[in-house]
């Protein structure tokens, strides 16, 4: 069996700023070298520590994911020698590019973080900063609940979420208490937590590993229903007007889509599209 780990870095330890998520390069936010330069080093290291446990537990490959900005943050010299791993943005399965390769019997979500709006979770957003939600068939969901339907689509589960508490607690919500959760910090606010040394957060994230990956087998993927209705509330409604050119979407309230998608294959299309129709600038 192999594993797919789709990394995120928002719910990393000792995470709780934009400053500390977001490359250099990136434009319109503050930024710093230092901070980000240290936060990545600790994402390679819980990414290792996720590796580790599920060889421990069974796996005999594992293919890592790059899902945050920018989609290059993992150092990958200080990467485990084992794996093979993804980078780069615009990939077809986004966050969960791998997941259709042959053999991979479970996924992981490293470094996740929770759904536009939660109280009290740590830089909490669904994908952008502009989307106030995203409900599928009527509840409300963040990028979890988008790639968990995606691995399902290839018939795989996920098995492992590490995250901030809020972010633990809605994977398994939405996904089943199949998914063995590794709290690495407790929210306090959008901008606080209270955290775990990273080596014990790692150590749990080894452990945590180890069981998602020999639980795999027994673990059901998370189907996205046929035909599913799925709406996206944005924060203004010239976003909501962009998206109308894209076929099948349709205006569904004041700042809100809607579309129907036969399958998740055919969702991610759409949302995708949507949200790079949603990217405008507001100046004319
Ligand atoms: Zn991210």
């Amino acid at each position: 069996m192999k594993v797919l780990i789709s990394v995120d870095m928002e719910g990393i330890c000792g995470v709780t700023s934009w400053v500390q998520v977001m490359p250099p390069e990136v434009e319109g936010h503050p930024r710093s070298t230092v901070e980000y330069e240290r936060a990545r080093a600790r994402l390679t290291r819980e990414v290792n520590a996720a590796v580790e446990g599920a060889l421990a537990g069974g796996a005999e490959e594992v293919v890592v994911n790059e899902a945050h900005d920018g989609m290059r943050n993992l150092v990958a010299d200080d990467l485990h020698e084992s794996v093979r791993f993804i980078t780069g943005s615009d990939k077809p399965l986004g966050m969960m590019q791998g997941v259709d390769l042959p053999g991979v019997g479970a996924a992981f979500f490293v470094g996740y973080h929770a759904k536009a709006g939660t109280p009290h979770a740590p830089l909490a957003h669904t994908w952008t900063g502009y989307v106030n939600d995203v409900r599928l068939n009527g509840r409300s969901t963040g990028e979890f609940g988008i790639n968990a339907a995606l691995a399902g689509h290839f018939g795989v589960p996920v098995t492992l979420v590490t995250g901030d508490d809020k972010a633990v607690a809605q994977v398994r919500d939405w996904v089943g208490e199949q998914v063995v959760g590794v709290v690495v910090k407790e929210g306090l606010t959008t901008f606080s937590a209270l955290h775990l040394h990273p080596r014990t957060a790692q150590q749990r994230i080894r452990e945590g590993a180890r069981d998602a990956a020999r639980h795999a087998r027994g673990a059901a993927p998370w189907r996205l229903p046929p035909d599913t209705r799925a709406e996206i509330d944005f924060d203004h409604q010239a976003r909501a007007q962009a998206c109308l050119f894209i076929p099948g979407v349709e205006r569904a309230g004041e700042r809100t889509v809607a579309f129907t998608a036969r399958d998740a294959l055919a969702f991610n299309q759409l949302f995708r599209a949507v949200m790079k129709a949603s990217a405008i600038t507001f100046s004319p």
